[in-house]
């Protein structure tokens, strides 16, 4: 597995893989890689020819009051993973290369990012498009894969590869969880160890709602009743949004007639949790 640093290098390397008909595939993260980030790049090696995992912690992604400092940073173990996995090629650039001085371009999806996520981490979305544009463009991928973990990112993704015509298919790859459901992510390190058990109320609460549209209700004002008084079940859990949406739109159904996701987010402590399900209703007999 080689590394490489420099945007420049990196392009040059995959420029010259696809002049010779070579399948590029790219796993963007932001390190401290755990099972869910492993899963990605099984599931990218299994659909290309060379493989490209970029470690990056985007500061544009971060708001003032955010983790950016304190974000759990594992180089050493995160290329071991990555070696293991037969990524070929680990894009670790620097903050000075990926915005230098003089930068200026956001590329923004006010519709998408105006909700959930977008309430509470007002330039989040904007970060991400712009760091995952700039990685197309540097890395030059026919494939990219993305977690159901942060579904609305991967919402915005598609759409931002539709919109700008960026010509890279997009994979979204299922949450995987621990044993107990919690969906894995590299914030879960910051819960102490009682709190880690009772985050695992998110993911039930959701799974309450989901249950409830297996069973048939479809008003989204009861299903989300359903999901807020299984969290708040657990006192330590404060909500900061349930809501039984589109998966395509994001936006909040009153009646449940086809697929949908049920999206949420919690704070334990200064901990912030999100996670999702998609769940449909039960097939009409005729
Ligand atoms: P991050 O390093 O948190 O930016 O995540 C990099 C990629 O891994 C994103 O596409 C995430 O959605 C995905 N990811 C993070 N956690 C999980 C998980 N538990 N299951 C599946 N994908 C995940």
């Amino acid at each position: 597995m080689k590394i490489i640093r420099s945007p420049r290098a990196m392009t040059a390397w995959s420029e010259q893989l696809r002049r010779e008909g070579v399948k590029i595939g790219l796993v963007p993260t932001m390190g401290a890689l755990h099972e869910g980030h492993r899963a990605l790049i099984r599931a990218a090696r299994l659909r290309c020819d060379a493989l490209v995992a970029s470690i990056f912690v985007n500061p544009k992604q971060f708001g003032p009051q955010e983790d950016l400092a304190k974000y759990p940073r594992t180089i050493s173990q995160d290329r071991a993973l990555c070696k293991k996995e037969g990524v070929d090629i680990c894009f670790e650039p620097t903050v000075e290369a990926m915005y230098p001085s003089g930068f200026q371009t956001m590329v923004t999806l006010p519709a998408i990012a105006r909700r959930w996520e977008g309430e509470v981490r007002p330039h989040h979305f904007s970060g991400v498009a712009t760091v995952v544009t700039k990685l197309f463009g540097i890395v030059r991928p026919q494939l990219a894969l993305f977690g159901q973990k942060d579904f609305q990112q991967s919402v915005l993704v598609r759409q931002l590869v539709k919109d700008l015509n960026l010509g890279v298919e997009i994979v979204v790859h299922p949450t995987v969880r621990e044993a107990d459901g919690l969906a894995m992510s590299s914030r879960n390190i910051y819960l102490s160890s009682d709190d880690r058990i009772r985050a695992v109320t998110l993911y039930r609460g959701l799974q309450a709602g989901a249950e409830a549209i297996r069973r048939g209700v479809s008003d989204g004002a009861s299903i989300q009743k359903t999901m807020i008084q299984t969290i708040r079940g657990e006192p330590a859990l404060t909500i900061d949004y349930l809501s039984v949406c589109g998966p395509d739109t994001l936006e909040p159904l009153s009646a449940v007639t086809s697929r949908v996701v049920l999206l949420g987010a919690v704070r334990i402590e200064s901990v912030r949790l999100i996670d999702n399900l998609l769940a449909a209703p039960p097939r009409r007999s005729s």
